[in-house]
């Protein structure tokens, strides 16, 4: 609005937002909020939850709720339970759509998109490869060739019909297996933090196994500090957040080695090859669904490619690395990273 304020009248402005302050702190109309935190096996990892409130009592009932969404999720996406809506309706692949619930449909929706962005790279489909490599690491032996072109018939976004009109997802192809493991516990993140907000909690950070969402900063901060894994690529020690997220991808523990490979429990859809790139990436977005996927499909796309990505997604921001077996035994550094531009925000 371009004011000229002489400068005796900014001082009285001043003046009078101090005491504005004052007030407000002596009638406790702001009350002094407390920090809280809690913990809870989900989705197969420790979920914690920090969050301020004004008592025990309402931090408290705060956090169940938020633990209760996040168990009703994972009721609904869990390949490790055989009732659950994913496991059902994978089991009506190659027949006619099914409806589904608000939570199955948006998931499925945001998957498919980012599917579309990423090249396939990251595809939710991937669950027919995701069991043959499983197996793989029970086994200690690689997949046949044929083996992996059996499973990739039924592989593909492309293959996941979703009508918004009547609610219905149809899988065509028959035999297809969706597997949320690559997106579910951002997703469940994200619904953690609206859970909260209904309670009356917005200062907020739900850590799902290092996927994190964080809402409003804590009391009397300006922003969360995020300490990130040990530096294995070129990303800071710490990032502040506001109302965003982040996530990591690496092949520090879920790995199964054969013939002296290294193959991750992540897969490149297109080849229905587990990753040996031992690629190390982390994602900041403005959810944590996003980061999640993200940090699925840059793995996979590997430092070159998963720049595109980062482009494609606004306000997201993505370091990428590859691991050595120096680095993995000392956490040293990297011994081969290629730095991301910061896209414009
Ligand atoms: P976590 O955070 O649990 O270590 P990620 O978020 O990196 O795991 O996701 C890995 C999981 O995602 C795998 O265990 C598998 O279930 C699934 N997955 C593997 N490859 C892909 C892919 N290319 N796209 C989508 N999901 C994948
Ligand atoms: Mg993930």
């Amino acid at each position: 609005m371009g004011m000229n304020l002489p400068s005796r009248d900014c001082v009285r402005i001043v003046v009078l937002l101090m005491f504005a302050t004052a007030w407000s702190g002596c009638t406790g109309s702001r009350p002094i909020l407390n920090r809280y935190e809690y913990s809870e096996i989900i989705m197969g990892v420790e979920g914690r939850i920090v969050l301020y409130a004004q008592d025990e009592p309402q931090a408290r009932a705060a956090a169940r709720a938020a633990f209760d969404r996040m168990a009703q999720l994972d009721a609904v996406l869990s390949d490790y339970r055989a009732d659950s809506e994913a496991m059902r309706l994978s089991a009506t692949s190659g027949g006619p759509p099914v409806r589904v619930s608000d939570d199955l449909f948006r998931i499925v929706l945001r998957a498919k998109e980012i599917s579309n962005a990423s090249d396939a790279a990251f595809d939710i489909t991937v669950g027919p490869l995701v069991q043959l490599w499983r197996r793989a690491r029970q086994t200690g032996t690689r997949p046949t060739q044929q083996d992996i072109d059996t499973a990739k018939l039924a592989v593909g976004a492309q293959h996941i019909f979703l009508n918004d009109e009547s609610q219905t997802i149809q899988l065509l192809r028959p035999k297809m297996q969706l597997d949320f493991g690559g997106i579910g516990k951002g997703f469940a993140a994200d619904e953690a933090l609206v859970t909260l907000a209904h309670a009356g909690v917005t200062r907020c950070l739900i850590d799902l196994g290092g996927d994190i969402r964080v809402g409003d900063p804590p009391w009397g901060k300006s922003a969360w500090s995020i300490a990130l894994p040990p530096r294995l690529h070129d990303g800071p020690p710490t990032i502040d957040l506001v109302q965003a997220a982040v996530a990591t991808s690496g092949d520090t523990e879920q790995y199964v080695l054969i013939d002296g490979r290294r193959y991750s429990h992540i897969i490149d859809p297109r080849t229905g090859i587990a990753l040996t790139n031992r690629v190390i990436v982390t994602v900041v977005a403005p959810d944590a669904t996003t980061a999640d996927a993200l940090a699925s499909a840059a793995s996979v796309l590997g430092p070159e490619s998963a720049m595109g990505l980062a482009i494609r997604f606004p306000g997201s921001r993505i370091w990428i690395g590859i691991a050595s077996e120096t680095n993995r035994r000392g956490g040293i550094g990297p011994d081969s990273t290629l730095p991301f531009p910061e896209p414009a925000r």
